[in-house]
């Protein structure tokens, strides 16, 4: 049985990150911490989502200012939650993720962009086995759409590399009854020169989503058999569980 009632991609990605963290978080049910880069990227991604609904609604995106006020509110209502770390500057954390919001919803990426739908919510099944999750951009003409920040460039195959991605056009196939007319990551990146914005797109194959379906199964498979050995590697060094996990190391 599984520990939460569906599997969604957060969860896969944390049980193949390690399986332990996977059970500190989902079966003991223990808190994480949260990060920056979590409600910077959070916080762009509301300024976007309200820019593109005002879109819908007149045509034309939200002034800088209208960004700017969305983007403080969202902020100061989850800054509390951040974890900092030593070296890092609350105010230029603030800051990036707004410059990044702003310079995507100008960038001809983001002004291309045509949603019939944001934070689409599904519920399917993959084998039997109750699959949730939330589509970031759904567009009018079927592209499947989602938004990242960033403070490195993205790797020209990262999209090719994506279980989200796979996981989002098989829900997209399986309600629709149709072929998604492609995906894409779209990442905003701060760079020491200024913002940049990038799109990685891919094609789901027949054969990338059978490896989709076995990934997740075998997920679930092993969850269902309550196995969790820790996978000890480069993510213990950002592992929120990494005290009680490891102890007095
Ligand atoms: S500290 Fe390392 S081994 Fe332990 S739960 Fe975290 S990632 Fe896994």
């Amino acid at each position: 049985m599984l520990p939460v009632p569906y599997l969604s991609i957060s969860q896969i990605n944390k049980y193949l990150t390690c399986p332990k963290q996977y059970e500190f978080r989902y079966v003991q049910k223990i808190p994480e911490s949260k990060g920056s880069p979590l409600v910077v990227g959070s916080s762009f991604h509301k300024v976007i989502e309200e820019s593109n609904r005002q879109k819908l609604d007149t045509g034309e995106i939200l002034s800088d200012e209208e960004m700017k006020d969305i983007y403080d509110s969202y902020w100061k209502k989850n800054v509390h939650d951040i974890d900092w770390k030593p070296d890092e500057n609350p105010d230029e954390e603030k800051e990036r993720g707004f410059i990044l919001a702003k310079a995507y919803l100008h960038d001809d990426i983001g002004k291309s962009l045509n949603p019939a739908g944001f934070e689409a919510k599904f519920d399917v099944e993959v084998e039997g086995i109750p699959f949730r999750g939330f589509i970031d951009i759904i567009e009018e003409d079927g592209h499947i759409r989602d938004l990242k920040t960033s403070k490195k460039t993205p790797a020209e195959n990262v999209a090719e590399q994506s279980l989200q991605l796979a996981g989002y056009s098989y829900a997209y196939r399986y309600l629709t009854g149709n072929y998604e007319a492609g995906c894409s990551l779209d990442f905003a990146v701060s760079l020491k020169t200024g913002p940049k914005i990038v799109r990685r797109e891919t094609e789901i194959t027949d054969y990338r989503m059978d490896r989709f379906k076995d990934t997740f199964y075998n997920v679930a498979n092993a969850i269902d058999k309550e196995i969790y050995y820790r996978n000890e590697g480069t993510a213990c060094s950002w592992c929120s569980f990494r005290d009680i996990c490891k102890g007095e190391e």
